[in-house]
């Protein structure tokens, strides 16, 4: 990789990390799932509105570093109005994507690609994968017929 990409990749993840989209808690979620990264300790707090069956609103709060909190908002921009069946399958191949799996991502995924790059640092891989693991997490409760997360999403779980 050349170091003009890298400086790019760098700048949409600052961007992201200094205004975090998805910011606006939710009233009336019907999802919530927490979700915590022990390697780094990255917390966060993630909320979704359904209608119809689609992610219509989605609240990340992420505390921890860039990495995780630029990915957490990444989630938000990529996830907001998809049906949950998609909003699965994404979360699913970006998760691979992280973990070095060769997936092909669908083009209209924002800024994922910038995320790419953490794969050459084992450490901020599960910083990236914490929002999507919490997603994941959720929606599984969800499917179970649970509003919230009976426990936490945790990054150990998923190496
Ligand atoms: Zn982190």
């Amino acid at each position: 990789m050349s170091e003009p990409l890298d400086d790019m990749y760098r700048d949409i993840i600052m961007d992201h990390f200094r205004a975090p989209r998805g910011k606006q808690k939710l009233d009336h979620p019907d999802i919530t799932s927490e979700g915590h990264n022990p390697a780094c300790g990255d917390e966060l707090e993630m909320q979704v509105e359904l209608d119809n069956g689609t992610l219509k609103k989605i609240h990340v709060d992420c505390r921890g570093c860039a990495i995780s909190v630029a990915s957490g908002s990444m989630l938000a921009e990529i996830i907001k109005g998809r049906p949950l069946e998609e909003a699965r399958r994404i979360a699913e191949l970006v998760r691979k994507m992280l973990k070095g799996e060769e997936v092909e991502l669908p083009d209209d995924l924002g800024d994922i690609d910038a995320l790419r790059g953490v794969r050459q640092f084992p450490v901020r891989i599960k910083c990236a994968l914490l929002s999507w693991v919490t997603l994941i997490e959720g929606l599984d409760n969800y499917e179970k017929g649970n509003k919230t997360t009976v426990k936490p999403a945790t990054t150990e779980d998923d190496s």
